[in-house]
């Protein structure tokens, strides 16, 4: 049985590293024994070697089951500069090509094998297989195997069948998705017995988590941008077409970006990608489809432009930033109607779907909405406790987040105003009660005798503004667009009765500046 001593050998002259990451020793020292391992490890921690090692260790055949068709053939070719044999077998090869692989195989000529799903379960692939000696099945993107994850793909789930096939060989689960109702899963699931199971820390220490309300997204974003000149990031937006929009308004104001989403051709998204990887463009404005793969290690930022549909991908992109180790920073840019927008689109979803992603919606919510270090609610998403106090790396931590104060009473004194007229009013007219205006349209509808009348003198007009903002984004009031007046919403009764506190964030707004937009 090969030792710890020779993976170590392994890792300096094959790979040129000086010492393993956190748990991949113990990883590799699982494997080599043979033992059914889960490692959990965030994206970056570098997953990939707790297999390749024992890959080059082991006299037969190690394979890889990743559902990334595209990116196999990128970790193919690195492996391949580093003089590994190692091969792949996906839709994506040519006839020739893949009979070539085929023959390869046959002749025992690989350590790795990369193979989507599908093709495992192929019948002749089965039957080729068997009839060599495979040591290890790796089992990349383990999650996909349980509905609980956030990327269930049913054809996981018959690879436990493929498990009692290959008695000698030992499995390996990889995931970078650690709630522990997943984890359990992919353990029942991918049939590991007495498994020994690692999770690394899911936190990234040199993250600094910032989250503030977006208003006027794009000045925000220049506003970050002139501070990190000069420095690579990523912006992540909802639809193509705000991609395209904003890597235009950014380049007029300046900046280096390009975009990247599904849209663009095959070429130019590849030109894009290749350009940033080269430093030669700062900013990639990018939906979802990008990063996949992506090791660029000085990533110096991460804004989410538009609200990630769950933690899961929050941490995912995030996770993008920071690889070299180095002070990152990843600005979410949150708004309650993206909020709204995400729970549209749940609600298009089949019914059994819907219940997940609302709970995952709610879990990011509750990220969003936090009083305390983000770190907490981030960590414990993934069953991790945080225990220190004060991070020192995230909005909250370090009192950049404006100060929530209790807003109760003058919320309550809105509300109630709101009640006396009807709910017929909008706010310009509750708060010119609630101030005390001598306004024509206030006496003629004799306003100034309700009991609320000129009972909110401690705020000023912009800071009833304010508080009317709170009461919108929260969902305690709600714009009835047709009679041009506002309503209360459900939750506003229990305000009114006391049985609710309300806190916001009651301050000055921003001064605007001037912006150039594709639009004007
Ligand atoms: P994951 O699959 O967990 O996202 P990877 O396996 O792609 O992570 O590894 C991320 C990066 O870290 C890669 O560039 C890899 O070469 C590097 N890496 C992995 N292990 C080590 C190590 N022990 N020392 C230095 N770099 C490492
Ligand atoms: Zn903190």
């Amino acid at each position: 049985m090969p030792d710890i001593q020779q993976a170590e050998q392994v890792l300096h002259q094959v790979f040129g590293f000086k010492q393993f990451r956190p748990l991949q020793q113990d990883i590799i020292e699982s494997i080599l024994a043979k033992k059914d391992t889960l490692a959990i490890m965030p994206t970056g921690g570098g997953k990939s070697l707790c297999y390749q090692i024992p890959a080059l260790l082991f006299d037969g055949l190690t394979i890889v089951v990743s559902p990334l068709i595209s990116l196999m053939k990128d970790q193919v070719d690195k492996l391949t500069a580093y003089g590994i044999s190692a091969s792949y077998l996906n839709s994506s090869l040519s006839p020739e090509d893949y009979q070539s692989t085929l023959d390869d195989i046959r002749r025992n000529q690989l350590d790795l094998l990369y193979l989507a799903p599908e093709t495992l379960l192929k019948r002749n692939i089965l039957h080729l297989l068997s009839g060599l000696q495979v040591d290890c099945f790796a089992i990349d993107e383990a999650h996909c195997i349980s509905e609980w994850g956030h990327d269930f793909r049913p054809e996981y789930r018959q690879l436990s069948e493929v498990k009692n096939r290959f008695t000698d060989a030992v499995y390996l689960g990889l995931t970078a998705t650690a709630t522990p109702r997943v984890q359990q899963d992919i353990a029942d699931s991918l049939g590991l017995r007495e498994a020994n199971i690692y999770v690394a820390s899911f936190d990234r220490k040199n993250l600094y988590l910032d989250i503030v309300n977006k208003n006027s997204p794009l000045d925000q974003t220049i506003r970050f941008l002139q501070k990190h000149e000069d420095q690579s990031g990523i912006i992540y937006c909802f639809s193509r077409r705000q991609v395209n929009e904003l890597a235009e308004d950014l380049t007029a104001n300046g900046f280096s970006a390009l975009p990247y989403h599904a849209g663009l051709s095959e070429t130019e998204r590849m030109e894009n990608q290749e350009a940033f990887i080269r430093d030669e463009t700062d900013i990639i404005v990018a939906t979802i489809a990008f990063g996949m793969g992506i090791d660029k290690p000085d990533v110096r930022f991460v804004i989410h432009y538009d609200m990630p549909k769950n933690i899961e991908s929050y941490y995912q992109q995030i996770g993008r930033a920071g690889r070299d180790g180095l002070q990152s920073h990843c600005l979410f840019l949150f708004s309650y109607s993206d909020a709204n927008k995400i729970r549209y689109f749940i609600d298009q979803k089949p019914l059994e779907e819907q219940k997940v992603a609302e709970q995952h919606l709610q879990q990011l919510m509750n990220f969003v909405e936090t009083h305390k270090c983000r770190r907490i609610k981030l960590l414990d998403y993934f069953g991790e406790t945080f225990e220190e106090e004060n991070c020192g790396m995230c909005d909250i931590c370090t009192g950049e987040a404006p100060e929530q104060v209790d807003i109760t009473i003058p919320a309550q004194k809105f509300l109630s105003t709101m009640v006396r007229t009807d709910q017929r009013f909008g706010f310009h007219h509750i708060k010119d009660i609630l101030v005390g205006s001598r306004r024509k349209d206030i006496l003629y509808n004799h306003h100034d005798k309700l009991s609320t009348y000129g009972i909110g003198k401690e705020f000023s007009r912009k800071e009833w503004k304010q508080l009317y903002r709170e009461l919108m984004k929260q969902d305690i009031i709600v714009r009835d667009i047709e009679h041009k007046s506002l309503k209360l919403a459900p939750k506003a009764v229990d305000i009114l009765k006391g049985n609710k506190e309300v806190f916001g964030v009651i301050k000055e707004p921003d001064k605007k500046k001037t912006i150039k937009t594709s639009k004007t």
